[in-house]
């Protein structure tokens, strides 16, 4: 089922999940862990990260360095492939524009669709971890709205080579990323909206929000949208804080503000099950207020400690 029809024929408020592929080398079984106890919530859907090769050096054993690709956390298609079939729901896999080419995810996308995938959530990545910037694959896209196109296009049977003639017509339900507080590189709000709209007006479906932790920054997002002209559904994405180090790494990879309540109560707390709860009982409030506003979905990011999103659920419903 398509993140759309979920969101349009909600009855009640549904929640979704979103975990990272394991590093290469472990086991499918700490996704399990995280989404086993997860279950009896009835989330609607799980989204899957994508994580490009990173550049790192190695030393070889004469002392020397040599610099290889590794790509540390694989495997987002089988870990959706896996999901649905033990837990029978929607799988999204993220897609990245970062370090593919255009081919490599079209043929991603064609697994993707033979695997019965219906959503993707089509992003442009980060920067490599070597680089300042952002530099797109040199056969690649250089903003997630072409990677919205590129599936678009395959919606409509039209695949890279153009001598394929009938080429089956897949039928993505296509979300795409959105900042309640700007991308970072976005020079102001107003240009970030029109980029965003870009990628809505070309036929993505719906939005998913980087995390916030002032539910203020949703509400000023959602009324900006709708300013703007963009009428998609927003899925608010929502991370619990745990340690006392999140108040400084947060901010600086996610580019959002963390709540001088939220800090203060966080730093005074004397022990890291204190700190914790205090990173619980945030989550739970500003999942109780986007509720009473009428949010019809909550996804959350359970990276880390999903024991707290699995708290926080406990309590809610
Ligand atoms: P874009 O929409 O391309 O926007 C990037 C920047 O360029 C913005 O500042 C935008 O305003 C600007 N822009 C867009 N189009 C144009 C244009 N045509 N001309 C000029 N400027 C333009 N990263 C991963 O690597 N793997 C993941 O699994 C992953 N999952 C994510 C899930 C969510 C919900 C979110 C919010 C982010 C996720 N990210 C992930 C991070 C994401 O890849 C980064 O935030 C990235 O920097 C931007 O991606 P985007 O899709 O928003 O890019």
């Amino acid at each position: 089922m398509k993140v759309t029809e979920y969101l349009s024929g909600a009855k009640k408020p549904i929640i979704s999940l979103e975990v990272l592929p394991p590093q290469k080398g472990k086991s499918i079984e700490s996704i399990y862990k995280t989404l086993d106890p997860m279950m009896e919530f009835d989330p609607a859907f799980v989204n899957v990260t994508y994580h490009r090769a990173e550049q790192v050096y190695k030393k070889r054993k004469d002392g020397s360095f040599e610099s290889v690709e590794i790509r540390k956390r694989p495997g987002t298609v089988g870990i959706c492939a896996a999901i649905m079939g033990k837990y029978k729901v929607e799988a999204i896999p993220h897609l990245i524009c970062g370090g593919f080419s255009k081919e490599e995810t079209e043929n991603a996308l064609i697994d993707l669709n033979f695997l019965g995938v219906q959503n993707v959530l089509a992003l442009r990545g980060d920067a490599a971890a070597n680089e300042k910037f952002f530099t797109p694959h040199p056969k690649g896209h250089r903003y997630a709205e072409e990677l919205v196109q590129q599936v678009i296009n395959m919606n409509k049977g039209e695949y890279l080579e153009d001598d394929i003639i009938n080429g089956v017509n897949t039928d993505f339900c296509i979300g795409v990323a959105g900042y309640p507080e700007k991308h970072f590189e976005a020079p102001n709000m107003d240009m970030d909206l029109y980029h965003l709209k870009r990628k809505i007006d070309l036929g993505a479906d719906y939005i998913t929000t980087q995390m916030f932790f002032n539910n203020q920054h949703y509400y000023n997002f959602e009324n900006k949208c709708k300013e703007a002209g963009i009428n998609a559904p927003i899925v608010p994405g929502l991370k619990p804080l745990y340690n006392q180090r999140q108040l400084t790494v947060v901010p600086s990879i996610f580019n959002t503000e963390i709540p001088n309540d939220l800090a203060k109560a966080m730093s005074e707390a004397k022990t890291p099950e204190a700190c914790e709860k205090v990173g619980e009982e945030w989550l739970y409030e500003q999942c109780k207020d986007l509720l009473k506003n009428n949010v019809p979905i909550l996804h959350f990011y359970t990276l880390g400690r999903p024991n707290v999103v699995l708290n926080v659920l406990k309590r809610l419903f």
